[in-house]
């Protein structure tokens, strides 16, 4: 019995099964970098807030 486990998360895989861990993390990234903005001072701002005209910092 072969045991395949992400060295990242730990997940147990099949064996040849490419974890997708990491094009999780990739992605969440990207969600953040097209949720957030930054305001006149440099501050992360939700784009929401902005668009609300209510400031949401982080
Ligand atoms: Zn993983």
């Amino acid at each position: 019995m072969h045991n395949y486990i992400c060295d990242n998360c730990g997940a147990y895989l099949d064996p040849g099964e490419r974890c997708t861990c990491r094009d999780t993390h990739e992605r969440n990234l990207q969600m953040v970098d097209e949720l957030l903005t930054e305001d006149q001072e440099g501050q992360m701002v939700l784009k929401e807030a902005m668009e609300n005209g209510t400031y949401t910092r982080l």
